[in-house]
């Protein structure tokens, strides 16, 4: 196996500034495939989120005065600073996340341009609207940047939630202080240097490394952010939302999830195979959208479970800087170890075990944090296994027999996140798509995360969305100004 030998130190981003934390303690960062320490990085404290966020301050009224257009331009010439970088930030986010170098490139790196390519046309899109109050006045709205952004993020998709925060938040106006998950801060100490190149002033895009505990809800709190933005687990998302309520911060949530896969007898019967393959052990399972319900109507149940757990074996699993590995590392030996201790789990519940669960008999891999596509079969949706996110390469797979009996499962979940059905009935994919209770679905295809179409969960997978056009709305404020035309003076006391 490959591996970084010199250990590398990644400052933080604040003020344009590259800067240590001010008490000189550091964090090592590790490789997921061999479990070495190749980096280090800050082990920020208070003081330093409060420098980020006073940064932050001083550059926000300059960038929220920016004409849009200057925003525009300087936004697409972060997306090329990016797109001239693929290569290395790609190697990057696979020695730093364990997923493979060939996903990190592609999809992810040229989706997180895509995004960024997307917000930077948004910004001049953002209009208010005149409002017809009444004839003797002019009445109109205005969608103003809120400030300062706290933006917190998780280690499965470390640079592509960094864009995904960082872009519609400064193409509304506003500058941000985020914080990477502790596992994966690279890529996003990176992409901050990348903004500075394009020409995006310092102190609008900072980022600062440190402890969530104790790091990240200092930030959540801090008087100086008007808006909190995080991506993580549903647990953390609610210790955030109560840190927030103090302040009355604006606040959205992307959090996690237990999404269905639905196969009908009537679909392509390779294509769901295949799609749901895809749909659960992309960045092996570690996605909050990952469909890791896999609902089968119970006359190809057989069947599609043995072409399943076939095709799984065929995954390839191993180094993730090798480009034609399709399944990388799990981000940390307490992650493998959870995802493990569900495997067991669902097998006392009763599930069998019909493919994987163990890691691969590699020696190269003995090091890493490796499990194969894993999945259990047989399994009824009240398992704490059907209910609990896994955050791994496991699904369970579950039986239905109608229609109503498949979205009833599906929505049994208190996630709503993402679905797919797979179907060739028009009218059924329809119906099934407004029953099931979830922000995204797909129908025959497993496919998530397209700039402009909103992604976020219905009840406990989060608030807002993210992705879309509403998502710059809600890196605003709305402001009603009303404006008297009459000729004749306001005096309704008849003073
Ligand atoms: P967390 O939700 O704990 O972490 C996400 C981010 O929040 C990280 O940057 C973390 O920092 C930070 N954080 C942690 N605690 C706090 C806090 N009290 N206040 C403010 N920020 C905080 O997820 P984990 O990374 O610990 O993963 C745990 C589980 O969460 C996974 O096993 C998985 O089930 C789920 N998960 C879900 C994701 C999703 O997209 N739905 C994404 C990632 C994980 P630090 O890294 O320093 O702890």
């Amino acid at each position: 196996m490959t591996t970084a030998t010199a250990i590398a130190h990644y400052p933080m981003v604040i003020g344009g500034e590259r800067v240590d934390a001010l008490n000189g303690e550091t964090m090592d960062v590790s490789n997921p495939a061999t479990n070495e320490v190749y980096a280090t990085v800050p082990r920020s404290g208070p003081e330093d989120v409060d420098r980020a966020v006073e940064a932050a301050s001083k550059a926000f009224p300059g960038w929220a005065r920016t004409a849009a257009s200057k925003r525009t331009t300087l936004m697409l010439r972060f997306a090329e600073k990016l797109q001239e970088q693929v290569e290395s930030l790609a190697e990057a986010e696979a020695i730093n996340s364990g997923k493979p170098v060939a996903f990190a490139a592609k999809p992810e790196l040229l989706h997180s341009i895509e995004v960024l390519v997307y917000y930077a046309g948004a910004a001049t899109k953002l209009t208010g609207e005149t409002v017809p109050v009444s004839s003797h006045s002019f009445s109109y709205t205005l969608r103003e940047p809120i400030g300062v952004c706290g933006q917190i993020i998780p280690w499965n998709y470390p640079l592509m939630m960094a864009v995904w925060k960082i872009a519609p938040a400064i193409a509304a106006g506003n500058t941000v202080v985020l914080k990477p998950a502790s596992a994966t801060p690279v890529t996003a100490l990176l992409l901050a240097q990348l903004a500075l190149d394009s020409g995006i002033p310092p102190g609008v895009v900072n980022v600062i490394t440190g402890p969530g505990a104790s790091v990240g809800s200092y930030l959540a709190g801090h008087p100086g952010i008007g808006k909190v933005a995080f991506t993580g687990e549903t647990a953390t998302g609610r210790t955030i939302m109560k840190i927030a309520a103090d302040g009355m911060k604006r606040v959205t949530l992307e959090l996690g999830g237990k999404s269905a896969n639905i196969v009908f007898a009537d679909a392509n019967f390779e294509d769901a195979v295949n799609g749901s393959l895809f749909a659960i052990y992309y960045n092996s399972g570690q996605s909050c959208e990952a469909r890791s319900r896999l609902l089968i109507e119970r006359s190809i149940y057989d069947r599609f479970v043995a072409s399943f757990a076939e095709k799984a074996q065929k995954i390839r699993v191993g180094n993730p800087l090798d480009p034609s590995t399709q399944m990388g590392a799990i981000i940390s030996p307490a992650q493998l170890e959870s995802i493990k201790s569900y495997v067991d789990l669902g097998r006392q519940e009763g599930a069998e075990l019909v493919t994987g669960g163990g890691s691969p008999d590699e020696d190269a891999l003995r090091a890493g944090n490796f499990l194969l596509p894993t999945a259990l079969a047989n399994a009824h949706n009240r398992m704490r296994v059907a209910q609990e996110e896994i955050f791994g390469p496991v699904v369970v797979m579950i039986p239905f027999d109608d229609e109503e009996e498949a979205i009833r499962l599906a929505n049994d979940s208190i996630y709503g996140l993402a679905g797919t059905l797979w179907t060739q009935n028009l009218g059924r994919a329809h119906r099934v798509a407004q029953g099931v209770q979830t922000g995204l679905l797909g129908v025959n295809t497993p496919a998530t995360g397209t700039p402009g179409l909103p992604f976020g969960g219905y009840k406990q997978s989060g608030i807002g969305r993210e992705l879309a056009f509403e998502t710059l709305k809600l890196y605003t404020e709305l402001k009603g100004v009303q404006i008297n035309t009459s000729t004749r003076p306001v005096n309704p006391w008849r003073l």
